[in-house]
């Protein structure tokens, strides 16, 4: 069976300049199968890069990232742009009681915010529109694997 290359891929608009584009989502995994898998969006056709950073550049942050990957990889097929969208994650803060059960700290816990940065204006005032399944999203978009 072939590898799956991410979880989802998603689709992602802007609240500010009306852009449209897909991101892979590698968080459904347990950590490791996607550990330093990120992806390029195309700002063209729509497509999208799925690619591995190692260490040295994950540990510059996202801005390092973003410089590697598209430095290397500049076009897709279509001749558009590929750009990298960031990711920013906000906690939710929840002021919890002393003494409460587990279940009940569930009921009152809050998954963090996550948001993309529009890869048009570099807004994060971005919504998900849609989340499919990489074999599904593959019948309408290019959704490629980098080796390196
Ligand atoms: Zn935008
Ligand atoms: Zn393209």
């Amino acid at each position: 069976m072939q590898k799956a290359i991410c979880a989802k891929v998603l689709s992602i608009k802007c609240g500010d300049c009306i852009g449209k584009f897909h991101k892979a989502d590698f968080s459904a995994d347990e950590d490791t199968e996607f550990a330093g898998h990120y992806s390029l969006s195309c700002s063209n056709c729509g497509g999208v890069l799925v690619f591995v950073a190692d260490e040295n550049i994950e540990r510059q942050g996202e801005e390092g990232i973003k410089r590697y990957a598209e430095n290397k990889f500049r076009n897709c097929n279509c001749g558009g742009r590929y750009i990298f969208s960031f990711t920013k994650i906000t906690e939710q803060n929840i002021d919890v009681p002393k003494d409460i059960s587990f279940s009940e700290f569930r009921k009152l816990y809050k998954a963090p915010i996550v948001k993309h940065s529009c890869i048009f204006c570099n807004s994060f005032n971005t919504i998900i529109v849609n989340a499919v399944k990489p074999e599904n999203f593959k019948k309408k978009y290019t959704l490629e694997y980098s080796k390196d």
